[in-house]
């Protein structure tokens, strides 16, 4: 019996440095877009903010930056020295996003080194100053912005968000399998969009179906963090850049986004995420 080869995480970690001041890294992934993946980025950031965690949100979708817009920010980071920026700061979280430097309906074309650099330089370039937990809201799918986060920092974990149809959970199964790949523990699985309330006769109705991304944490033996409905203030909220959890802290769904956070935070410090089992090779 021998030591496993060297996989992609032997290499990572061996380079992955931490960032000064900042304690601990996660990263909220998803297989397909649209799935809410940023939405839940946000209220979590402030989530981890409401339980009193100093808290950065840094959007690593570099393809489609949507948290200027999340969190209502307008203007230019500050230029701090020769190369550092000045994140912005709205409701307690300190947010750095490719949307804050390029205008709102450019066409963001990225060839591999460039999404490397652009995220290394956010991730070591922004004076993030002293934080507890810093939130990396990464582009969907497994492609060169999620290799360079496993591989630039050390990651306390990642967060899947899934809508809970099939069609969707196939890709956030790809998700999963990339981040066991280069031995990033999973936190666990979020079902966004999990059913619909409707507003005048309460009748509920899961247009996404209900309920299939706890199956699925269930068969992987990943934690499942819990379900956020389809709901038209979330929505509206989210879209006017007044995210609900800054807006309506004591709503049932502010309460929902910080009881999740708790959780993660809870997992982080304590190390208790998914981790695949060690790799045994037998000559
Ligand atoms: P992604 O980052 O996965 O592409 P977004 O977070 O941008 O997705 O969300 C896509 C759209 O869905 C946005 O208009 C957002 O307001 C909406 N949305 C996200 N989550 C919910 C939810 N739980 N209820 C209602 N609308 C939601």
């Amino acid at each position: 019996m021998s030591a496993p080869p060297p996989g992609p995480q032997a290499r990572a970690t061996s380079k992955a440095s931490g960032i000064p001041g900042v304690k601990h890294i996660i990263a909220v992934a998803s297989g397909k877009g649209g799935v809410g993946k940023s939405t839940t980025s946000c209220n979590l950031a402030l989530g981890f903010a409401a339980l009193g965690l100093k808290t950065g949100l840094l959007d690593a979708d570099i393809y489609g930056p949507s948290q200027q817009k999340l969190f209502g920010l307008r203007g230019k980071p500050r230029q701090l020295g020769p190369r550092m920026l000045e994140p912005l700061e709205r409701f307690g979280v300190k947010v750095m996003s490719i949307g804050f430097l390029v205008e709102e309906d450019s066409a963001m074309i990225w060839r591999g080194a460039m999404v490397i650099s652009a995220i290394t330089q956010m991730l070591r370039e922004v004076a993030w100053g002293d934080l507890d937990i810093l939130v990396v809201d990464l582009p969907p799918g497994t492609g060169d912005a999620q290799l360079t986060m496993a591989q630039q920092v050390p990651l306390a974990g990642a967060i899947i968000v899934s809508t809970p149809q099939d069609i969707a959970l196939i890709d956030a199964r790809r998700g999963i399998a990339m981040f066991e790949k280069v031995s990033i523990p999973i936190l666990g699985l979020i079902e966004n969009m999990s059913s619909f309330c409707c507003p005048t006769c309460n009748h509920i109705t899961p247009i996404f179906g209900h309920g299939g991304a706890r199956t699925e944490a269930e068969q992987r033996g990943i934690p499942y963090l819990g379900e956020i409905p389809l709901d038209l203030q979330i929505r509206k909220t989210s879209d006017d850049g007044r995210p609900i959890v800054a807006m309506e802290p004591d709503g049932i769904h502010a309460r929902r986004y910080v009881g999740i956070a708790r959780d993660i935070w809870t997992s982080v410090v304590t190390g208790a995420a998914h981790r695949p089992p060690p790799r045994i090779v037998i000559e």
